[in-house]
């Protein structure tokens, strides 16, 4: 264990900490043993993932555990179809390793850095209308709670209990083990095209449904939006040579960070720049399996601000957000991310009770985000949105309680499994008005 305090800042840089304490266990023992010693100590502690949140939800300035030194497949059930991991396991070594038991996960987001209890514990998500976030593949999770005790917790076992633990923004305790529900190892195609925005608008609901897998990236001030579609396929997978690597993920990152650098120090050629990106959308199509295809590179930095709706409200919030943009004339060039998800029954999931719509917007790193995120906020509150767990928003706990029927339930269990308030941060007490 080791227990040097470092300064700690998430990946956008935009939440910095001092813990004064940070561990990294490598046995479930090690995470007991500290949780017990901040309950006597009367400290506080947070647990991080990768640190991918936009918001302070995993910051600490007393003790930060992370599991980062636990890590990969602790055993998996063939009949089941299930395998249960060590909480701390990236999603790029876990779909490593389920690949080599030939396993896949059935959806995933746009990146593979995130740890898969980080990532359920925010309501993380692909998109698929017929796909739920990564947290509906969650069939069980070990974790040790906040008076130290380690509970194995499903549906059956603890159904209350349960349906908290599936997304639980680390306010129940640390989550240790999590064991997913897969299936067979699969390939998919992925086809990328461009498309008008209006068209897209007005054929996004077929296109939704005709695809596993589909959503759009629109450009502000920009006609054509870029189209994502895969779906599974028995085709071998495309030959990528380390052209196609360059082509894709170094030049198309390195382009884009130049320009967006010269949105940051000429910010009135935000339109200009957007029009531009739009319009060099790269168009093409590859084959590979799921666990290599779902993730891309993101090595320009931003900061993000993504909004669940209800499916249905997906058309007329676009229209509603380019009347607006066209209006207030915000500058900025990053695209807004178009994905729809399907509804679930998880307590605290944006998605609970209804087919979703996510639309995100984003502002490269360093530019002004503030008045373009709260005006588009409004929009998407009209809509009757609930913001993404791991991304900027502004509500508090009473503007949240309006939006989550189970919102007393969820608070009920953190008083239970957390009676003495250990695992709260100024962040989280905020957001639970606890
Ligand atoms: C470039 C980028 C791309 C992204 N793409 C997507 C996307 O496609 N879809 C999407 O939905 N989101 C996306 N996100 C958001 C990201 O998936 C979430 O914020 C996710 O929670 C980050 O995972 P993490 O491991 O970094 O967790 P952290 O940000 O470190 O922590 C998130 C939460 O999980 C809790 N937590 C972490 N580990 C544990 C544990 N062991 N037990 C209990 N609680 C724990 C923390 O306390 C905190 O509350 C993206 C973020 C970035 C920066």
């Amino acid at each position: 264990m080791k227990r040097n305090a470092a300064g700690w800042s998430n990946w956008s840089g935009s939440v910095k900490a001092s813990p004064r304490e940070v561990l990294l266990p490598v046995s479930i023992d090690e995470v007991t043993t500290a949780v017990l010693r901040c309950r006597q100590e009367g400290r506080r502690l947070r647990v991080v993932g990768s640190g991918h949140s936009f918001t302070a939800v995993a910051a600490s300035d007393d003790m930060l555990i992370s599991l980062d030194q636990l890590q990969g497949i602790v055993e998996v059930n063939p009949e089941a179809g299930t395998a249960t991991v060590w909480a701390g396991t990236k999603l790029k070594r876990l779909g490593e390793e389920l690949f080599g038991h030939g396993l896949a996960q059935e959806n995933l987001g746009d990146i593979d850095v995130q740890s898969i209890a980080g990532a359920i514990s925010t309501g993380t998500h692909g998109t698929g209308r017929g796909l739920g976030t990564i947290s509906t593949q969650v069939v069980g999770v070990t974790v040790v709670t906040g008076q130290g005790e380690v509970l194995a917790c499903t549906a059956e076992s603890h159904p209350e209990w349960f349906k908290a633990l599936q997304v639980s923004l680390g306010a129940l305790g640390i989550i240790v083990q999590v064991t997913l529900r897969l299936r067979p190892a699969y390939k998919l195609e992925y086809v990328s095209s461009r498309m008008p925005l209006t068209q897209c608008l007005q054929e996004s609901v077929r296109l939704a449904e005709e695809n596993r897998h589909f959503e759009f990236y629109w450009f502000p001030y920009a006609d054509p939006c870029q189209i994502k579609r895969m779906n599974e396929t028995d085709m071998p997978p495309s030959n990528r040579k380390v052209r196609d690597y360059i082509g894709d993920v170094v030049v198309e990152n390195a382009v884009f960070g130049l320009l967006s650098g010269i949105c940051r120090r000429v910010p009135k050629s935000s339109a200009v720049i957007s029009r531009l990106s739009a319009s060099q959308v790269p168009v093409g199509r590859k084959v590979q399996y799921s666990h290599k295809l779902f993730a891309t590179a993101r090595l320009v930095r931003f900061n993000e601000m993504e909004y669940n709706l209800p499916a249905e409200a997906m058309v007329p919030a676009i229209e509603e957000m380019r009347e607006t943009m066209a209006r207030m004339k915000f500058r900025v060039h990053f695209p807004v991310e178009c994905r729809y998800v399907r509804g679930d029954d998880i307590w605290l999931s944006p998605s609970y009770g209804r087919d979703s719509a996510y639309i995100a917007v984003h502002m490269y790193k360093g530019m002004p985000y503030e008045a373009y995120f709260a005006t588009m906020e409004e929009i998407f509150l009209r809509y009757g949105g609930r913001p993404h767990w791991g991304k900027l928003h502004t509500l508090n706990s009473g503007r949240l309680k309006e939006r989550y029927p189970m919102w007393e339930a969820f608070h009920r269990v953190r008083t239970n499994l957390d009676p003495d308030r250990i695992l709260l941060n100024p962040y989280i007490e905020k957001l639970f008005d606890a």
